[in-house]
């Protein structure tokens, strides 16, 4: 029988090839703990190729399967002395999920397992602690309802809420073994209640039940939509540990802790994590109990951290975070258990990160000569670089502080509140900015935490679920605000005297942890320091040069502090809407003669060179391509009375004839309709005006000595060789006669985007005019899918849910269709035209995966909007390092 089960918890923990994959992290990680002689409560892991075969098999064990399980047991129970489901020395086990890449808190875990109405008698007897027995039992009873049962968890949660509020005790730990004895049947009435059936007291039926419960977890709607963000395939299925429990719940001498080998918020090389004395490991992690710090903190501070407090157990336990780092190259994320004073390792992993964290550890850890450059730079992830880019908070308008919490996960968000994830996703959808609200967060408020702009919590530190999501999204989050007090029900919360209500705009700051009321503007990022080692570093491994999309001198000038090479699409119909031009665009679309248009046109000429000019002064000799007119003219129509009137007026028209006029642009189908090249084609005068602009403002740069640009003059929605041929003559027309005028001689370039499928099988034909190709992705997608780029919302989700994509293919490239079309332009191009460049302007310009697939693809460069500049730039050289 193939191998499905692997054990591990000795020195002789076998090493296998690509652990990861058929362990899952978390099993390979115990595995190679196990190797390095630290402390592991032995246990077994089930592969992830087993998840499969538990779907396939209708989502149950096999019988044979369940056999071997008893097997693997056996071996843990001879190594512990212990038994499973003895009533005098009983072996507790927890079950617990993990996939190849950590997907933290999505799916489930369940402890103590093997915990009966008489196992946990035995337990009691031989710890001396019937209190911790009983405590064990009840959060066995309380995880199995929830995970196997499906019971909801709040519902426990209120029985012991209510159970306190009877006996007038705020804390848990304020209940004795008689209190939890009392929720223990409480909780059994609530599962026969709801499922009509006992708490099983069949040990097996338990840890069967709770296998079968985490392998479920794989499809739950949580880990789903953290697939889908995170970009992680459907089919690579999740492995099971069952492993001996250790516990940090049997008293003063025993703790439960989480810590990362280095500040995961900020990459400070120092320890940082925070412990419980007497709990269970998800006390911490779940926010019901502010954690203490881990290290000393300082000399104000109280001493109750476990350098202080349990010194020699901190001594052992910083020598394992030193070695686990030191074995693993990077920073580790750490969970232990500490039981009657015996440290336990349960858990080791990359630790998630903040951006700015990332590129700190990655360059510390280069000049502590831990990791190369190359190491470095493929160790962050491009797509996060997003959050250090954008601005942060103005101190000088910082107005009014209502509370303070900790600094989760940095970066600044302004927006209304709201209190749950639903609420958080409904504004999301209706463009409206939101904070969410809540005392703490769930596996189940993933959705709203995307949502939402930031994230804001009263209960929980910065190892809880809300800090380390946030942190993982790049969400700024402000977590265990104890200063708030939220109401759900009434939909407030107070901060002090104030109240702040559902929709009340507040701003956070997850670098400080402060909570503001109403919205403070932000100042620019800083990118210098470490930010810039890192993209020098790409800068030396990268062979694709990286452009931008711009068409303003803002974001020119921006793209260009970030490091653009060049502007790879200039679109010159946003030049258009200006209030002062649109009089005149108005007038040129809808004027019946070619008199009157150029007319217009002439209006609309200083404007169109001027801005020119400004872009080339900015670029500084640096390419710029500038694309020709292309949207339907349809789309710069009037459309109230007022502006109807306003240019009837203009023209000395009526506004009837307006109207009809506006009613005879009218399409059914723009996008395919009268747009690009072809209006070119009907109204060359409109394209001619564009390139005097362009020839006059270059003439005019070149008479003020500054630093001369070679535009590349781009003609839009091309799928024949004639369409490109007429416009290249009408081009070099205009040129000509520019030149003959002002007796200058001129450089310029002349191509064609690439976003028609026909355009890319032609490709050959087409290159007799173009000097570059630039592939125009989003149009392509939408032509070689025939999908609306602008509706494809409305479907995308069913798609991505029956896995017909795996991905939306206007964000990363799909390498199978539209790719193959950009390789066989690519080919086809450049064998008839060897000097031809390459380059692709479409959105997916600025992805990391697109990116990547444009490098193999042997594109000269990538264009994308400003702020995603340093991350094309990082991703290039990954590309190249990964050739
Ligand atoms: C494209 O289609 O990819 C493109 C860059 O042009 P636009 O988005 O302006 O249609
Ligand atoms: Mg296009």
């Amino acid at each position: 029988m193939k191998k499905y089960i692997y054990s591990f918890g000795n020195k002789k923990t076998k090493k296998i090839l690509n652990a990861r994959n058929i362990l899952g992290g978390k099993g390979a990680n115990l595995a190679e703990m196990s190797r390095l002689s630290l402390p592991v409560p032995p246990g077994f892991t089930i592969s992830t190729s087993m998840c499969k075969i538990f779907f396939d098999n209708k989502k149950k064990l096999t019988p044979k399967f369940c056999k071997e399980i008893k097997k693997e047991l056996n071996k843990i129970e001879s190594q512990t002395n212990k038994k499973f489901g003895n009533t005098k020395n009983p072996l507790l086990v927890s079950v617990r999920s993990g996939s190849r890449v950590s997907m933290p808190g999505m799916m489930d875990t369940i402890l103590n397992l093997g915990l009966n109405d008489e196992t946990v008698d035995a337990l009691a007897k031989k710890t001396s602690n019937e209190r911790f027995a009983k405590d064990s039992y009840r959060r066995l009873i309380q995880m199995y309802g929830n995970v196997v049962l499906g019971i909801e968890s709040h519902l426990f949660e209120e029985l012991i809420d209510n159970y306190k509020l009877t006996k007038g005790v705020l804390l848990d730990t304020e209940l004795d073994a008689k209190d939890w004895d009392g929720l223990i049947k409480n909780f059994k009435n609530l599962i026969f209640e709801k499922t009509k059936k006992n708490f099983p007291q069949h040990v097996e039926e338990q840890l069967f039940g709770a296998i079968e419960a985490v392998f479920l977890s794989w499809e739950s709607k949580r880990a789903k939509t953290y697939r889908k963000l995170n970009q992680i395939p459907g089919d690579w299925g999740t492995a099971v540990n069952v492993q001996c429990m250790v516990f940090g719940n049997m008293g003063e001498d025993c703790a439960t802790g989480v810590g990362f080998t280095r500040n995961p918020s900020t990459g400070e090389n120092k320890f940082f994590g925070e412990y419980l004395i007497n709990a269970q490991g998800e006390d911490v992690v779940a926010g019901s109990r502010t954690p203490r710090y881990i290290t000393k903190q300082n000399r104000s501070s109280k001493k109750d951290s476990m350098e202080e407090i349990m010194p020699k157990v901190f001594k052992e336990l910083k020598n394992i975070f030193i070695k686990l780092e030191k074995h693993y190259r990077d920073m580790q994320d750490i969970e232990f258990t500490v039981e009657n004073k015996k440290l336990w390792m349960l858990q080791t992993r990359n630790g998630k990160r903040t951006a700015k964290a990332a590129i700190k550890i990655a360059v510390d850890m280069v000049k502590e000569k831990l990791i190369s450059k190359k190491e470095a730079i493929l160790r962050i992830d491009a797509n996060t670089l997003d959050t250090l880019l954008h601005p942060s908070l103005d101190e000088k308008q910082v107005k009014k502080i209502i509370a303070k919490g900790l600094p989760a996960s940095p970066g600044a968000a302004s927006g209304k509140v709201v209190f749950t994830a639903d609420e958080a996703e409904k504004m999301s959808n209706q463009k409206e900015d939101t904070i969410l609200v809540r005392v703490e967060t769930s596996p189940e408020d993933i959705h709203g935490m995307h949502a939402a702009k930031g994230i804001l919590t009263a209960r929980g530190g910065m190892t809880s679920h809300a800090a380390v999501v946030a942190r993982g999204m790049g969400r700024p989050c402000v977590s265990g605000s104890g200063e708030i007090n939220i109401d759900y029900e009434s939909k407030e919360f107070r901060a002090g005297d104030l109240v702040i209500k559902e929709g009340d705009i507040i701003t956070i700051d997850g670098g400080t942890g402060r909570v503001i009321q109403g919205l403070v503007p932000t100042v620019k990022p800083d990118i210098s320091g470490y930010f810039s080692t890192i993209m020098k570093w790409a800068d030396e491994f990268r062979k694709l040069k990286i452009r931008t999309n711009s068409e303003t001198p803002q974001d020119t000038k921006m793209a260009r502090n970030f490091g653009a090479e060049g502007i790879g699409l200039c679109r010159t119909e946003h030049m258009f809407f200006d209030d002062e031009r649109i009089l005149s665009v108005r007038q040129m679309i809808l004027s019946r003669d070619l008199d009157d248009r150029r007319i217009a046109l002439d209006k609309l000429l200083p404007f169109q060179k001027n801005d020119f000019k400004e872009i080339f002064k900015i670029m500084k000799g640096l390419p710029v391509t500038v694309r020709l007119l292309d949207p339907p003219l349809h789309e710069f129509l009037p459309k109230t009375d007022k502006d109807m009137e306003e240019v009837a007026r203009s023209l000395n028209l009526g506004v009837k004839e307006i109207k009809n006029r506006v009613s005879e642009l009218h399409e059914q189908n723009p996008m395919l309709g009268h747009r690009g090249c072809r209006l070119g084609i009907s109204f060359p005068e409109i394209y001619e005006m564009q390139c005097r602009a362009i020839f006059t403002a270059l003439i005019e740069c070149k008479k003020e000595k500054l630093q001369s640009v070679v535009p590349e003059i781009m003609i839009p929605l091309v799928s024949t060789e004639d369409e490109l041929g007429i416009l290249r003559k009408l081009v070099n027309k205009v040129a000509a006669e520019i030149q003959k005028e002002y007796k200058i001689k001129i450089n310029y370039y002349v191509g064609t985007m690439i976003e028609l499928p026909r355009a890319a099988l032609r490709a050959a034909t087409i290159s007799k005019y173009a000097d570059f190709f630039s592939f125009g992705t989003n149009d392509l997608t939408q032509t070689t899918f025939g999908i609306s780029r602008d509706d494809s919302g409305k479907f995308l989700n069913d798609y991505l849910e029956h896995k017909i994509f795996d991905g939306d293919p206007f964000v990363s490239i799909d390498k199978d269709g539209v790719g193959e079309l950009v390789k066989i332009a690519a080919q086809r191009g450049k064998k008839h035209n060897k000097k031809l460049k390459l380059g692709i302007c479409g959105e997916h310009g600025g992805d990391p995966r697109s990116i990547e697939f444009c490098s193999k693809a042997g594109l000269n460069y990538v264009s994308c909007s400003p702020f995603r500049v340093p991350i094309a730039k990082l991703a290039a050289a990954q590309a190249e390092l990964r050739k």
